[in-house]
């Protein structure tokens, strides 16, 4: 092929761990005019989203629903837990479990914050050991992400329940599934979580926009008090309110809402158990091509080490040197393919930066998308003369069919 020749034109594929890949049904259900939001049509649709939202997080409890990103749902999420001075016990895995802590933190809560590293879960001999430190129960909620975005560990959520409940601690439990609701098992209800919060970006195929709080009634009860509280951030009227308005303290964010109603009837069509299956799958496929690089090659290698702790939605990885940044910036200019950046591994300041990468396989994914990008990998693995064992296509394959 001639040096200038670029095989990027064609359909861009953004395979970064947020903004997901937007369904055509999606941006279609978008592509109408605004809707009547005092009668018809939207109110309807509304009436009937919250038992849709329920299911999605496998939950009997509350929904409230925000306009805002993640980082916004964080900030609703604290505001409702807390009062100023309240005591959080807060486990990070990487970047957004310090990212919560930090918002926490920022708004007067006084947070324990357990930090494992970026690479390596949660050490649960750690978390007895503070819980049990919290002799006088001070501790009012424990929070975590299921799978941190950043180093792709997933976090035994059941195990924290199980855990609190064998110390007899009363901390509300707490989960960010920002980046796994609609791709890892989740099961909000059967894992004893008392808050689950969410954005629409991500698993749930829908523009950046719409935060979601889960809270079931014991969190409810336990947080009537709460002062950080304000009326825009408040969860009672927005998951109970009699009135349209209420649910999203003003207007509603009709488009975003479209968009929400056919992410959701995609997600039904498939079913939940199909939709962590195809995710297992094709996350497989990433990491059996990544072992395959990686055995010609000691410095690829995946993140996390244990697969047993791996999300199934993104995969951080390292490919050393200057390399991964080589590598993304050959997958986007050179094939259409925009890769993850490694985030919170390095500074972006530190040449060890640009030896860190990530491959989001999350939300409307298929596998010739997953198996077109590591072959898009492969080429430039190739191109860019950096070495890498063979057989990661083939191996990526095999993974596919399990
Ligand atoms: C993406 C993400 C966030 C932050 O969401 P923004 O919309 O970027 O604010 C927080 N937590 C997790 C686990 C995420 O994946």
């Amino acid at each position: 092929m001639p040096p200038s020749v670029s095989l990027a034109h064609g359909r861009p594929y953004l395979a970064i761990p947020g903004p997901s890949v937007m369904p055509d049904r999606v941006l279609n259900a978008m592509h109408r005019a605004s809707p009547n939001i005092y009668a018809g049509d939207l109110i309807e649709q509304v009436a009937g989203l919250w038992p849709r939202l329920r299911a999605v997080a496998g939950t009997a409890a509350h929904v409230a629903l925000y306009i805002v990103n993640g980082h916004g749902a964080w900030e609703a999420a604290n505001a409702n837990l807390f009062s100023r001075g309240d005591r959080a016990l807060v486990l990070a895995v990487g970047r957004f479990g310090n990212g919560w802590a930090e918002s926490a933190r920022a708004v007067g809560v006084e947070v324990d914050l357990l930090d494992f590293g970026k690479s390596s879960p949660v050490d649960m001999a750690r978390v007895e050991a503070a819980l049990r430190a919290d002799k006088d129960h001070r501790i009012k909620a424990l929070m975590t992400c299921h799978v941190d975005t950043s180093s792709s560990i997933r976090t035994d959520i059941l195990a924290l329940r199980r855990l609190l409940d064998d110390l007899g601690h009363p901390a509300l439990l707490a989960v960010d599934c920002i980046a796994s609701l609609g791709c890892d098992e989740y099961r909000m209800d059967d894992w004893g979580v008392d808050m689950t919060v969410a954005a629409s970006q991500k698993g749930l195929m829908t523009p950046p926009g719409l935060g979601f709080i889960w809270f079931s009634e014991k969190a409810r009860e336990r947080c009537k008090t709460s002062d950080l509280r304000t009326p825009y951030w408040d969860w009672t009227p927005r998951a109970l309110g009699t009135e349209f308005w209420q649910h999203f303290c003003g207007t509603a964010p009709t488009h975003h809402l479209f968009a929400l109603f056919e992410a959701l009837t995609m997600i039904e069509e498939e079913g939940l158990d199909n939709i962590w299956a195809r995710h297992r799958a094709l996350a497989g496929a990433v990491w059996a091509a990544f072992d395959a690089w990686g055995a010609g090659n000691p410095a690829i290698a995946l993140n996390v080490a244990n697969p047993a702790h791996r999300g199934s939605a993104v995969t951080a990885a390292r490919i050393g040197g200057r390399d991964a940044t080589r590598l993304r910036e050959w997958c986007e200019h050179e094939a259409g393919v925009t890769l993850g950046i490694g985030l919170g591994m390095a500074a972006p300041t530190d040449p060890a930066w640009h030896g860190f990468l990530r491959v989001a396989h999350m939300g409307h994914v298929n596998a010739h998308m997953t198996m077109g990008v590591l072959g898009v990998m492969e080429a430039g693995l190739t191109a860019l003369d950096i070495p890498h064992g063979p057989g990661a296509l083939d191996a990526a394959a095999r993974a596919l069919l399990g």
